[in-house]
């Protein structure tokens, strides 16, 4: 018998096309008459729609979300919903809108609802992440959980094919933590291998046909679930791994993900057997780490760090920075294993499984007994 505690989300959730229509509706059941919508400036038009579609729910536009949250971003956006009058924030975008949301909900108590276009999974989240000056800080704050986040296939069918790919590696990143994660329950185990098996099937789907609105929807049906294993089940080696590069070296989120997801996989093989099991029947081959390798090259996505942009003489920094107050993991984490597995990241490599440990994917191997550590994301 499995002891486990599962904790259960309260965001509702409505899903499937042409959805947004729904947004008055949802709005109202809230109580809220003031709606502030948030985007970038790239997704001005799209947020122009939905404020028509509020009509005199709609207080007003803000499209100066920014990757990261700058804290400057936020206070500005903060002064305007307070000189509209808003009484809730509806973001529509990414995780870096959402994040905007959620800052603005942390210092007004504002609900907010959502419309997410990409794979990210920040909907389904408590985490906050800001930067100040050059700091980021995350935190966990179930005040920010959304009150309603409503799926529209038809908003990501824009999402051009490189960022979506990326964005579902982004997204599976999520699932594969939760199948090996110090506090998985049964319910988080179903729905990160159910994320995982959405998402491998429909990307290549994705890449080849972004407007394939049957992909489309299995893909956000994926990220949905990935973003709620993110939620409710803490991270490990990987996410540390990207929150390094990405806080250091201002590598791109999605992307950054998409590289180093592979190597971690092949590091924590040999103590995550359970998980690498049921990995492999969404990703088959000779090992999951070597297929999700294969298949991000497959489907065009940035193998290597240096191609984003990280520098060699990085590779030492990182590693010292991933071990210093590292988050729980399967496998005990090193500084040199650390740095053998980003260098091959670096230079693009395949992974590689670690010497003298069975890469395993029969559920043979031992789990490691369990480090220490927190919930992160
Ligand atoms: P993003 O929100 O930065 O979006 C990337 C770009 O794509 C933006 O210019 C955006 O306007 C555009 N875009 C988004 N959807 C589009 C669409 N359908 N059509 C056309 N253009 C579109 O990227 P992201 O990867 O979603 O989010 C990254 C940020 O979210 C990072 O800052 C990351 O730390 C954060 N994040 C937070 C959590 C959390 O739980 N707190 C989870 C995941 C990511």
């Amino acid at each position: 018998m499995k002891s486990f505690v599962h904790r259960g989300q309260i965001t509702k959730v409505v899903f499937g096309s042409g959805t947004r229509s729904r947004i008055p509706e949802e709005a109202d059941a809230l109580g809220c008459r003031r709606v502030l919508v948030l985007c970038t400036p790239d997704q001005a038009d799209q947020a122009a729609q939905t404020g028509e579609q509020l009509g005199a729910a709609a207080a007003g536009t803000f499209a100066e979300a920014a990757p990261h949250t700058p804290v400057e971003v936020t206070e500005k956006a903060v002064a305007y919903a307070r000189s509209v009058g808003a009484d809730a924030v509806l973001a529509i975008g990414g995780g870096s809108t959402i994040g905007l949301g959620k800052a603005i909900t942390a210092r007004t108590g504002l609900p907010q609802l959502a419309l997410p276009t990409t794979y990210a999974g920040s909907e389904m989240t408590p985490i906050l992440g800001e930067t100040e000056g050059r700091r980021k800080t995350t935190r966990r704050l179930p005040e920010v959980l959304l009150k309603t986040v409503v799926y529209d296939v038809d908003l990501t069918l824009t999402l051009p094919a490189a960022t979506s790919v990326v964005s579902g590696i982004n997204a599976m990143a999520h699932a594969v933590e939760a199948l090996y994660a110090q506090d998985r329950d049964p319910v988080a185990f179903l729905m990160a291998g159910e994320a995982l098996d959405a998402l491998a099937r429909s990307l290549p789907l994705v890449a080849r046909h972004p407007d394939d609105t049957e992909a489309r929807a299995d893909a956000l049906y994926g990220a949905w679930l990935a973003g709620t294993c993110l939620g409710t089940v803490g991270m490990a080696l990987h996410h540390k791994v990207c929150h390094v590069l990405g806080g250091t070296f201002g590598l791109p989120h999605a992307e950054t993900h998409a590289v180093v997801l592979p190597h971690v996989i092949a590091y924590n093989a040999p103590a995550a057997g359970e998980a690498m099991a049921r990995l492999a029947q969404a990703l088959p081959g000779d090992d999951p780490a070597t297929a999700l390798y294969d298949l991000a090259g497959r489907l065009g996505a940035p193998r290597a760090l240096r191609n984003l942009g990280m520098p060699e003489t990085g590779i030492d920094q990182a590693a010292e920075l991933v071990v210093r107050d590292g988050y729980w993991n399967p496998r005990p984490v090193d500084r040199s294993a650390v740095r053998t597995f980003l260098a091959r990241a670096w230079a693009g490599e395949p992974p590689s499984p670690s010497p003298g440990r069975p890469h395993s994917r029969t559920g043979s191997v031992t789990e490691h007994p369990l480090t220490t550590g927190a919930r992160h994301a």
